[in-house]
């Protein structure tokens, strides 16, 4: 039984469902809701509105956006010959992040995981080779992530692009930054070993 009145309860509930969200941390943020101003909660509201109105996937690359193209594809300053192909929308912020990488996306939304019924049609893939016809792209770097899943769907993708002649390259994998090689294991520590380069 429930201690709550219905609408706190629901209200829990409705927090509840979200990711990473479990049922102490759904009652702190209802009563943080409970307790804020009604334009704290009105701009709440209207920002998950907003966002569910707008937002629209790239046609291009699948990546989440306001516009289409996105703002990364309809960039003139970056480049379109290489592309970065990633699992998820999450990803491309991460590489964003870096300031690193100047050249465009292609968001898979997943990766091929014979275990959960995911097959290479279910993902963003024919797309990617579809964007590959026109004779512009030059490199294709795979950066799914160093899972069972992410590694076999780099390996798939690679072996349908390599004989076009572009050239396919892989993200490397280590050791995080500040990482102890005592504490690393063996899978980390190896694909660190293989992935290494000269001074
Ligand atoms: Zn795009």
């Amino acid at each position: 039984m429930s201690y709550y009145s219905p609408s706190i309860e629901k209200l829990i509930e409705a927090f509840e469902k979200l990711p990473s969200i479990g049922s102490k941390t759904a009652a702190r943020l209802a009563f943080y809701i409970l307790n804020a101003s009604k334009e704290e909660t009105d701009e709440f509201i209207s920002a998950i509105q907003n966002a569910k109105q707008n937002l629209k996937y790239c046609s291009k690359c699948f990546n989440i956006s306001d516009t289409d193209p996105c703002e990364i594809c309809s960039n003139p300053k970056r480049d379109n010959s290489v592309i970065c192909v990633v699992e998820d929308v999450k990803d491309v912020v991460a590489m964003e992040r870096t300031h690193e990488f100047k050249g465009v996306y292609h968001v898979l939304h997943g990766s091929i995981s014979p275990m959960n019924g995911v097959g290479p049609d279910d993902i963003k893939i024919k797309e990617l080779l579809t964007r590959l016809m026109g004779g512009e792209v030059k490199e294709i770097i795979l950066a799914t992530n160093p899972r069972v899943e992410g590694e076999a769907t780099a390996m798939y993708i690679s072996k349908l692009i390599k004989p076009t002649g572009i050239k396919v390259t892989r993200i490397a994998h280590g050791i995080p930054v500040g990482g102890d090689l005592e504490y690393t294991d063996e899978v980390t520590l190896s694909k660190a070993l293989e992935g290494r380069r000269e001074l």
